[in-house]
């Protein structure tokens, strides 16, 4: 209960701000106000210059202690200095994103500990722009920093990934857009300043000073005035001679107002100003009566005959410059879309509006509000292992943030989605591990999961260009989703799209549905790597001649996906380069036909099966062949050629795991094409006895068609032979006739004398260059 009041004290803390200086007020203020008027005992009130006297900045120029910066952030820094120099001002967005994550861990640390905030209630970030001094301090009441976590925080790079990032943005020449999209962090500070100073309060520790002037090292010294900030950071950024714009307070309060908006703790700038005033002259004495003053003033102007003095009056405030009303607290009618896409780009430190929103609220079993994106762009790792997704959704009980740290909350097919939810009702005294077990994260987990599909639903149906945009972006994660999660699978197969033969533009299994054949008792796919190999296969050649629509499944997932499909509709999903494979009007070639076809080519078939044992366990004659003489495919329970690749490559290491091993080994079905005049030939070589000349070309057919077929090559040394031996045929040219070269063997084994002395006689080959450039200069005339 007491935590639930606290809770609330937060959540209107500028309420309580305004309310304190209100009393102040009435007692009778010092200071000179205007705008929001807050007394000196709420916030201070800002000391000129940096926050260190000449003598504390000599102190520490010469004490302490000094360290090297990680090789890492050495590289990081040079690289944000080289590449986001045109976008110095995102320091702000920076360093400001620090100090409210560092203020949402000390009101996190007090709800399990009423003692973390001390004296130290007021949760804000306060901003000073010293215009002598060149100097911009920025200066926040978060959980601070002690000595150790001043070394390793602003000494190393803990993120994992953050090197192989570093390395690809340094090799990428237009790597400079994309490094500002990311979070660059407290280096950025770098930018603007060419002497950094952080003071930081930790609970844990004494008032510790960390200074740097260059990339290579730092500075750490116990703060010799004591503790002055009672707990928080300073940052003292000595600017730059080219980033003195940043000391200009209209400057800062549109910075602030374009990255920084919806940042959910208040921030004051300390703003002067000079202004000058029309006093009445005889009425100057009763002034101290507000209301009375007007009723005077409005009396002069009836006179008309006025008596006023110019009063200048310097003014020097703290001034709110954002608004922390929450977005999602609003009714989303009242949200202007610019408004969201500004939330978006914040919240999630993206420089891109987001393709899609939603913003809800759950009422019934759980009540919460939420807002969830599909962010333009996945993250780089998106999908692949180490990408870590866990801080996509953060957790708000009652406007206050909670955690992001939510392991599992959503599925890895989801990874990609960002936001937030808000609710009142989960339950703050227990462990973050057992929040994740309680039953509320639950439901709303499957609430959220929900409204996302939602989502993805009504931009297909409302936007198709957008819709085509998100699916090549996030298609993969959709189709992990029907692999992965059978709960979600049924919702999400309508939303799936695949080239295919019917215009070569994306389609969804439904169009195809609605343009079958009549008859047509399955949906026919292809597996491959491009749609000109496609073009090219001889499964899809009679599908298409008959005017049957094929899907192009380009993508390696998507075999894993035909697999977890099955079917759409009851209409199986064929893999065209499968057996099974039914037209739906196989009597088209007349029974009779078909059975005299069987029995004239079975020679042929008994001798082929014979040749290719290794590698085909059936061979059949195939009434659906046009123009190819033959075709390979993956028995039934096979894997298709496509699959096999990449069975293939992910084997590489791990060539033991006995199931790849099984599929990788599994025979092949041979189809042959009965009114090919290539197969008739073959049929009738062999019922002539003369097999024997068949025997390179069969395996040259089998090889070449497999490949057509998508299959990798068994043993490309073996089939190069072959082709020789069939062109040797062709041409003319005897089988076991050799190139006539002499292969002379290479010198005997040289003694160590010798290869030293070998060395200088290097001089002497030239006579051999010589001869090469002739050779080549011939060629050129050609
Ligand atoms: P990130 O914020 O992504 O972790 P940064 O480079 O911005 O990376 O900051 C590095 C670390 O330094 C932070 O994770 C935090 O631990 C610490 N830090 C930076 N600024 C502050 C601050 N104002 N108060 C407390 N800790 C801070
Ligand atoms: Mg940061």
């Amino acid at each position: 209960m007491k935590l639930d009041r606290f809770l609330l004290l937060v959540g209107i803390s500028v309420g309580v701000l305004l309310a304190t200086f209100a009393t102040l007020a009435a007692a009778g203020p010092e200071v000179d106000v205007g705008g929001i008027p807050l007394g000196q005992e709420v916030l201070p009130k800002a000391p000129p210059g940096s926050y260190l006297t000449p003598e504390d900045q000599a102190k520490l120029d010469k004490g302490g202690e000094k360290y090297q910066f990680e090789a890492e952030v050495n590289r990081m820094m040079k690289l944000i200095i080289n590449s986001l120099y045109k976008t110095k001002e995102i320091f702000l967005r920076e360093l400001i994103s620090n100090a409210s994550d560092a203020l949402d861990k000390i009101r996190f640390k007090s709800l399990q500990d009423k003692t973390a905030l001390g004296e130290n209630t007021d949760l804000k970030i306060t901003i000073v722009a010293d215009k002598e001094g060149k100097t911009l301090t920025l200066t926040d009441t978060g959980v601070g920093m002690t000595k150790a976590d001043l070394k390793t925080n602003l000494g190393t790079i803990a993120k994992s990934g953050t090197a192989d990032f570093i390395s690809t943005m340094e090799h990428q020449k237009n790597g400079s857009n994309l490094i500002g999209q990311f979070g660059v962090g407290f280096y950025s500070a770098f930018l603007v300043a060419d002497r950094v100073t952080v003071i930081s309060k930790n609970n844990a520790d004494k008032q510790y000073i960390w200074e740097s002037t260059s990339e290579s090292d730092f500075r750490i010294i116990e703060d010799p005035r004591g503790n002055t900030l009672g707990r928080g950071t300073q940052i003292v950024l000595h600017l730059k001679d080219e980033a003195l714009e940043y000391i200009s307070e209209k400057k800062l309060r549109e910075l602030v107002k374009h990255y920084s908006e919806f940042i959910n703790f208040p921030i004051y700038l300390w703003s002067e100003r000079t202004e000058t005033e029309q006093v009445p002259i005889e009425e100057e004495e009763a002034a101290d009566d507000m209301d009375d003053t007007v009723e005077d003033v409005t009396e002069k102007k009836d006179d008309s005959k006025p008596k006023f003095k110019e009063v200048s009056k310097h003014i020097a405030e703290w001034e709110l410059i954002n608004n922390q009303k929450p977005i999602w607290t609003r009714r989303p009618s009242t949200i202007q879309e610019e408004e969201y896409n500004d939330f978006y780009k914040a919240f999630a430190k993206d420089t891109e509006a987001p393709l899609a929103h939603n913003h809800f609220r759950a009422e019934g079993e759980v009540e919460f509000q939420s807002i969830i994106f599909i962010p333009k762009r996945p993250s780089p790792a998106f999908l692949q292992s180490g990408d870590d997704w866990t801080h996509n959704l953060k957790l708000f009980v009652r406007r206050v943030f909670i955690t992001d740290e939510l392991p599992g909350f959503l599925p890895r097919w989801l990874s990609f989605l960002k936001g937030l939810v808000d609710s009142d009702e989960i339950p703050l005294n227990v462990s973050r591990e057992t929040l994740q077990q309680h039953a509320i994260l639950k439901v709303i987990k499957k609430k959220v999961i929900a409204k996302a599909i939602d989502m993805m639903k009504s931009l297909a149906s409302k936007d198709t260009e957008k819709y085509l945009e998100f699916f090549t972006n996030y298609g993969n994660a959709i189709k992990l989703g029907i692999i992965e999660d059978a709960s979600v699978k049924k919702k999400l197969v309508p939303l799936l799209r695949f080239r295919s033969s019917h215009d070569g533009n994306y389609t969804s299994l439904e169009d195809y549905y609605s343009r079958m054949r009549k008859g047509q008792p399955q949906i026919y796919f292809i597996t491959g790597q491009n749609l000109e190999e496609f073009m090219g296969s001889p499964f899809v050649e009679r599908l298409i001649a008959r005017g049957y629509e094929v899907l192009y499944f380009l993508d390696p997932i998507d075999e894993y996906l035909s697999n977890a499909l099955v079917d759409y509709k009851y209409k199986k999903l064929q893999h065209v380069g499968k057996a099974g494979l039914k037209y739906g009007d196989e009597d088209e070639k007349s029974a009779d036909k078909i059975k005299e076809q069987e029995e004239e080519f079975q020679p042929l078939k008994d001798y082929l099966k014979e040749r290719l044992s290794k590698w085909v366990d059936t061979v059949k004659i195939s009434h659906q062949l046009t123009t190819s003489p033959c075709a390979v495919l993956s028995s039934e329970y096979g894997v298709s050629g496509t699959m096999e690749r990449i069975l293939q490559a992910q084997a590489l290491g791990n060539k033991e795991d006995f199931r790849t091993a099984m599929y990788l080994n599994m025979k092949k079905v041979f189809e042959i094409n009965p009114d090919h005049p290539l197969i008739i030939q073959m049929l009738a070589k062999v019922k002539a006895g003369k097999s024997a000349d068949l025997d390179d070309s069969i395996y040259v057919l089998f090889e070449s068609t497999a490949i057509a077929s998508g299959f990798a090559v068994r043993n490309a040394t073996e089939f190069a032979k072959k082709v020789e031996n069939v062109v040797r045929q062709k041409l003319g040219v005897d089988l076991d006739k050799v190139a006539n070269v002499e292969v002379a063997p290479a010198p005997a084994v040289e003694d160590a004398k010798e290869k030293d002395a070998g060395k200088e006689d290097d001089i002497e080959t030239s006579e051999e260059g010589e001869k090469i450039e002739e050779v080549d200069d011939g060629h050129d005339e050609l």
